[in-house]
């Protein structure tokens, strides 16, 4: 089959692999149509992690059940699937509290919790940026889609991942209907941040980001744009709210952000984000910062030690979650509003191209060159 293979630090080739096959008897095989490239596969595509060469990214999978294990009782061949990117046994302790983001079955390594399709550190499984993606413990890892699957999958691929993900980042920041909420980043988790606000109820949603393609489409969703590159973004969310901060808000940046030196504290999205948000106020921080960077030895902020002003979070009294989304918590939930035509998360999609055009995609997506949001390409 072909795959998108990792070759090093900025440099993945489209190339013949072993085809993905049943391993285990609650496998199910699929035959990837619709996968995204994301801006959590950058950390990788970098060189910032330990991902080892040869093996091939993709956690943002949809596709046709095409085989399936012995042991698997519900999915059938022909079901048409969105895939969780957290990979999930379904009965260890933390999958039986619904942190499926955490399982500790998936996860090899025993001090760790969590795993995913694609991914450095994440444990073994093999990425859906391919033809075919073999998915363990089948049933509880597929979420069965409707009749309008292939009609609609560039909105329902979006349940992988980034909706899901948007979704949790407002449920940790406390979203309630008439809230106002800012999000820090207009990629597209910020924009699904900025949409399930919306659907959650918020009465002004504003979205910081410096791309004028991306404030555009925060825009189109009826956000109000700060462009940070133009006005401080902790006094125009002070202008926009009486002086008193948002109710709420959420870190959808991550540690990319931030530049080796020279960036001044309080300039980090953590800091602006305690700036924004009023006394007493919840944030929300799905954003990625990882403890160790092999790649940023020196580099304190990659290596996710921020400068982060604690004594003016505590001085606020404000509250923070952090961490992998847990995609089984929502994506049901959310599958049903884009099926009843009350979410289409697809506007953050400006490119759909073959997997032959993944290295280039990566190049532009990589760069944020103007225009390229969110690319979706089709094996
Ligand atoms: P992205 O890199 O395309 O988007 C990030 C956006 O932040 C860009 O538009 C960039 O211009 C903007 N930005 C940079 N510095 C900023 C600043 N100081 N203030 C405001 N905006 C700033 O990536 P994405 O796909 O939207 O992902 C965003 C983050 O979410 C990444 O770290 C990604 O790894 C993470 N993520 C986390 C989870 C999870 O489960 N927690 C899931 C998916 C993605
Ligand atoms: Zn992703």
């Amino acid at each position: 089959m072909k795959a998108v293979v990792y070759e090093g630090p900025r440099d993945v080739v489209v190339k013949d692999v072993p085809d993905a096959g049943i391993e285990r008897p609650t496998d199910a095989l699929i035959r990837i149509t619709t996968t995204n490239i994301c801006g959590s596969d950058l950390h990788m595509y970098e060189g910032r992690t330990d991902f080892e060469t040869g093996r091939w990214f993709g956690h943002e999978n949809l596709g046709e059940v095409i085989e399936v294990g012995a042991g698997v009782d519900k999915l059938k061949v022909g079901d048409w699937v969105v895939v969780p990117f957290n990979v999930a046994c379904g009965h260890c302790k933390n999958c039986e509290r619904g942190l499926t983001n955490y399982c500790l079955t998936a996860q090899p390594e025993p001090a760790w919790a969590g795993a995913a399709y694609g991914f450095a550190d994440m444990g073994p499984w093999a990425g859906g940026q391919a033809e075919l993606l073999r998915v363990p413990w089948a049933d509880f890892n597929c979420l069965r889609l409707g009749e309008d699957a292939e009609e609609r999958a560039n909105d329902y691929v979006m349940l992988a991942d980034i909706f899901p993900t948007g979704y949790h980042a407002t449920e940790m920041a406390g979203v309630k209907p008439g809230d106002q909420t800012v999000i820090y980043g207009a990629g597209p988790v910020g924009l699904m941040a900025a949409l399930s606000a919306t659907i959650r109820g918020a009465s002004k949603v504003m979205v910081v980001d410096r791309h004028p393609d991306r404030l555009a489409l925060a825009e189109s969703i009826g956000a109000i744009a700060i462009d940070d590159s133009a006005v401080d973004p902790v006094e125009a969310v002070l202008e926009q709210t009486m002086g008193l901060g948002a109710d709420n808000g959420c870190e959808c940046v991550g540690y990319q952000a931030h530049e080796p030196d020279g960036e001044e504290e309080a300039n980090l999205t953590m800091n602006r984000l305690v700036g924004s948000v009023r006394f007493t106020g919840t944030i929300g921080c799905v954003g990625v910062f990882v403890p160790q960077d092999p790649g940023a030895a020196d580099d304190l902020a990659k290596q996710g030690k921020l400068a982060f002003d604690f004594g003016m979070f505590w001085f606020k009294g404000q509250k923070l979650g952090s961490g992998q989304a847990p995609v089984k918590r929502y994506n049901r939930q959310l599958r049903d509003l884009i099926a009843a035509g009350k979410a289409s998360p697809s506007f953050v999609v400006s490119h759909e191209l073959p997997l032959d055009e993944a290295p280039d995609a990566y190049r532009h997506f990589d760069a944020r060159d103007d225009g390229w949001t969110k690319v979706v390409l089709k094996p």
